[in-house]
């Protein structure tokens, strides 16, 4: 097994992977800015090292604080969390040729899926379901890209090959329009991530967002844990997170989940990845793949009872994945509630002081967060600050549970979304199941 890593993130995640570091016997370094110096993990932490001022381009995105941690501290490997540089193909790079671990797959491989139209061509090769599309980069001939959009047939979308995070997206509606959303993606994606390659793809009106979990080690094994469904989102960001899917046959997940294993080993994969699917009208379709750990893994822990970060662990050790695909079983449903400090209505950001907190337990239930009572939430980062899970036999009895959990949830002192989480467990047509990414959005009325 690893002897010391260094935890390149903050928040939650961090407390998540060095709980799992604890299971294994592994130490663990916090590394933190200075306006993280109170953190769980940090007070946990075998060792913690500041790597910089409160600004995440100053410290939690400063390549060679990192990697002087990891060498002041003796570290063999870092983990990367979500966010931040775990999607970093340079930064991953750089942990290699400084002679540590990267706790994730090859840069190479990380490089590729940060690509889409790379990505796209891979899993295209591995008989993935991708969307109606371009088939690679537009060009600069006018006609053709109109037949193209033609053939795939309004409305479309084009899309930045370097883009992520919901942004360098364009639909178009019709053919008048075409042309000169080509040109302004080109030049917004070309600003925006040093690279101006947009492709067009069928832009799918009412889909659902349905993502598979896999995993695969270093000698050829790959698996997946069936699907998650992150179809409640707003403004692209999930906001609860189901396992398994409502509604997805066994069929449909052995079908797709084969090709995303297939995937794997066709690019020598390894560690943890999500395979991100739109689903409409009963067809998977492939939009992107996330190389990392994502903030919804629980839900696949609890209906897999595998247990993701300690997987990433074992595989970075070069260990053999510690199940088999036979081996992996689907038990009941599981719901993740993300908690933001913001204001239920407005979403504003709401930092400061929590003064009273009381978390929620009981059977089924999961709390993975890192504040706690007197803890200051800062204004410098993501608004997450937990997540709530919730495991039943089936899905009624999960939401039964997420109800009596966010009914239990106490957090004075800042605002935080429990009223808008709430509201989502309650309505009738969340129970129903099977809503598509605008349910949320249109729930809100925006
Ligand atoms: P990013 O890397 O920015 O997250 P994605 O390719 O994952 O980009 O797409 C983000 C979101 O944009 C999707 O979850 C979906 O809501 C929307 N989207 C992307 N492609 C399409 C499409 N072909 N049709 C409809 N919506 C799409």
């Amino acid at each position: 097994m690893l002897g010391k890593i260094v935890i390149a993130n903050r928040g939650e995640i961090a407390l998540r992977i060095l709980r799992a570091c604890r299971e294994l016997g592994i130490q663990a370094v916090a590394v933190h800015s200075d306006a993280d110096r109170d953190l769980k993990h940090v007070r946990l932490a075998d060792e913690s090292v500041c790597i910089g001022p409160p600004p995440s381009k100053d410290s939690y995105l400063n390549i060679p604080a990192i990697i002087s941690a990891a060498e002041v501290t003796d570290s063999v490997a870092i983990h990367p969390g979500y966010g931040f540089l775990s999607e970093n193909a340079d930064f991953a790079e750089r942990v290699v040729e400084s002679g540590f671990i990267f706790i994730g797959p090859k840069p190479e491989t990380i490089r590729i899926m940060g690509d889409k139209v790379a990505a796209i061509k891979a899993m295209k090769e591995a008989g993935v379901p991708c969307v109606p599309g371009s088939d690679g980069p537009l060009g600069d001939d006018k006609q053709e890209n109109l037949r193209i959009a033609k053939e795939i047939g309004y409305p479309i979308i084009i899309k930045a090959s370097g883009g992520g995070g919901g942004r360098g997206m364009r639909v178009v509606h019709t053919e008048a329009a075409l042309l000169n959303s080509i040109t302004m993606t080109q030049t917004e994606a070309g600003a925006a991530f040093g690279n101006s390659v947009v492709y067009m793809e069928k832009f799918l009106e009412n889909p659902r967002h349905i993502e598979f979990q896999v995993l695969a080690d270093k000698h050829g094994n790959a698996i997946h844990l069936g699907e998650r469904d992150c179809s409640t989102q707003r403004r692209h960001q999930k906001v609860v997170e189901e396992a398994p899917a409502p509604g997805i046959t066994d069929e449909q997940r052995a079908f797709v989940g084969e090709r995303c294993v297939q995937a794997c080993k066709d690019i020598a994969y390894e560690g943890a990845g999500t395979f991100e699917f739109l689903y409409e009208n009963d067809e998977f379709y492939f939009i992107e793949m996330n190389t990392r750990v994502q903030v919804e893994h629980p839900v696949t822990e609890m209906i897999t009872g595998v247990d993701i970060v300690k997987e990433q662990l074992r595989i970075a050790a070069g260990e053999k994945l510690s199940v088999t695909q036979e081996e992996v079983t689907f038990t009941g449903h599981a719901l993740e509630c993300r908690l933001n400090a913001e204001d239920s209505k407005t979403f504003l950001p709401s930092p400061g002081k929590i003064t009273n907190l009381h978390v929620p337990g009981g059977a089924g239930v999961r709390v993975e967060t890192h504040i706690y009572n007197g803890y200051v939430v800062p204004p410098y980062y993501d608004s997450m600050i937990g997540k709530l899970i919730t495991h039943g036999e089936d899905r009624d009895s999960a939401i039964a549970r997420m109800r009596m959990a966010l009914h239990e949830l106490v957090i004075e002192g800042i605002r935080c979304n429990k009223e808008l989480l709430q509201d989502i467990i309650n309505d009738a047509a969340f129970q129903a199941g099977s809503q598509n990414i605008h349910y949320l959005e249109k729930k809100l009325g925006l």
